[in-house]
């Protein structure tokens, strides 16, 4: 048998797609480093402090159907580890919280006649038996809704969930958004029972990215932090050279590139021109999300979806999953999401000014809500968060093999039949790696040593 050619490696970006990556690229033989332009890896799941209490920047839940990230944390042994609790969800509208975590409560729920309920709960029911979504690429996500629930539903329910979620650019999205968004959910549910389990590792990813850290770092696997990468050129000898600033500069065979598609466009200058649009203009959705540290829970729910028109995209109680005593040193923990374009200005507002506006909201909102209980607030932002599914976007994503030879752009905008979560990061990564790096890789490899060989 031929032995598997060994060769030197660059991820670039350390968040769960590149530290993925790297893992299974060592465990190919591979030699492997992997680069993050933050002092510390994680990316989007990277964790802080609130007073004493280190949590997730970002909530994140993992899912019993999760079954790619439950594997990775079996690889890890931390799979076992997973902490599985029944959740309720809330539901904001008219200025009334309600609860709707199960079927009944769900008839009971006052905004909808039973006619719009039963188009609601028929659209969904709909959305979770479809196989096809690359039809669903073609229709506007606003015209399937309109057209499966009704006008009244859309407008009560679907439209301010849409606006929510995706401010104005929920009129450039297609219909696979809300299918994939349905599924992912449906799948949540426990066919017998039909209650949402969600999950977490004690710790939360910081504890995930410290076992994946040490068992990249029993691999061999160099782990560079705040090394931003800053351009990457092709040189002669087919060896890639990597500037990552302040004068260093090193030289790969091969660069699987992670990070968002803009800026992949910026620092590869040797793609074609064609890549480079397509890079470029993949459109993203950013995000604000403010963290809230209090003394007490606001509500027994999880998510709180809000189709009142408020600052936040929805109320997210952690600590509804969490073992509060275990994790949170007895407290609660709330996140105020809002998703934002990625050139929207308030990705740049102030955390004074969007604090104030998330803390007045949530009086208005809830009456027992008092700043008194709030004992740490931070918020966090970032650009590029979710590759926007436009119409027909999978037609127009660029190439993972790049037209530079050993160059991937491997990141999560090649999500295409699933919303944005680790889980389907994963399964991505896994299947681009198999179906088109690693072939491509020892394709290369064979013409490389050929041609070595015809030299000498
Ligand atoms: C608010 C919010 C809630 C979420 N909730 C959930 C949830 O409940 N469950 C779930 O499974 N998922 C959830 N997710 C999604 C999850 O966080 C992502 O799917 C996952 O973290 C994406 O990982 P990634 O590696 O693809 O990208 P990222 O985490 O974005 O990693 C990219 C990395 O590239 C680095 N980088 C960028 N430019 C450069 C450069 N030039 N040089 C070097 N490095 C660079 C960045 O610093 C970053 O670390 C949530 C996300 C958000 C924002």
């Amino acid at each position: 048998m031929t032995p598997t050619p060994k060769s030197r490696w660059l991820v670039v970006g350390g968040g769960m797609m590149g530290l993925t990556l790297a893992h299974r690229l060592a465990a190919r033989g591979q030699q492997v480093t992997v680069c993050d332009a933050a002092p510390r890896f994680g990316g989007l799941t990277s964790a802080w402090n609130l007073n004493d209490v280190v949590w997730d920047r970002f909530y994140h839940v993992t899912l019993m159907s999760d079954t790619h990230l439950r594997e990775l944390l079996a690889d890890i042994d931390l799979e076992r580890e997973l902490r599985w609790v029944e959740t309720k969800t809330g539901f904001y509208s008219g200025g009334q919280l309600y609860s709707m975590s199960n079927t009944m409560e769900f008839l009971r729920f006052p905004p909808l006649n039973l006619i719009e309920k039963l188009r609601l709960g028929g659209t969904i029911f709909l959305a979770s038996k479809i196989k096809n979504w690359k039809r669903l690429e073609q229709i506007p996500v606003a015209t399937w809704l309109q057209r499966w629930s009704g006008k009244g539903t859309f407008q009560k329910i679907w439209l301010p969930l849409l606006r929510a979620k995706l401010g104005e650019t929920y009129k450039q999205t297609s219909a696979a958004f809300i299918w994939a968004h349905i599924s992912r959910m449906y799948k949540a549910r426990r066919s017998g029972m039909k209650v949402e389990m969600f999950g977490y590792v004690p710790g939360g990813y910081a504890r995930i990215l410290e076992r994946i850290s040490e068992v990249l770092q029993q691999q061999d696997v160099r782990m560079l932090a705040s090394h931003s990468v800053r351009s990457i050129r092709k040189l002669e000898d087919q060896q890639l050279e990597v500037d990552f600033g302040s004068g260093r500069v090193e030289t790969f065979d091969n660069v699987v590139l992670t990070i968002p598609s803009p800026v992949i466009a910026e620092v590869c200058a040797d793609l074609r021109p064609h890549e480079s649009q397509r890079l470029t203009n993949t459109q993203y959705m950013g995000v604000v999300c403010t963290s809230l540290l209090m003394k007490k829970p606001l509500s027994p729910y999880y998510v709180t979806n809000i189709t009142d028109d408020v600052p936040m995209t929805a109320v997210i109680e952690m600590s509804a999953i969490v073992d509060s005593e275990q994790e949170l040193g007895g407290n609660a923990l709330l996140y105020l999401p809002k998703y934002l374009p990625q050139d929207d200005p308030g990705l740049q507002e102030s955390d004074e000014d969007i604090e104030e506006r998330f803390l007045s909201t949530l009086e208005r909102m809830y009456p027992q809500f008092s700043r008194e209980d709030v004992l740490a607030i931070r918020t966090a932002r970032a650009k590029y968060v979710m590759a926007l599914p436009t119409l027909g976007y999978s037609d127009r994503l660029a190439p993972v093999v790049t037209s530079v030879p050993g160059l991937y752009a491997l990141n999560a905008a090649h999500i295409v039949k699933g919303n944005l979560n680790v889980n389907e990061t994963i399964e991505l990564g896994d299947e681009k790696l198999e179906g088109e790096v690693w072939p491509d890789f020892l394709k290369r490899a064979g013409a490389v040593s050929a041609a070595v060989l015809s030299v000498v």
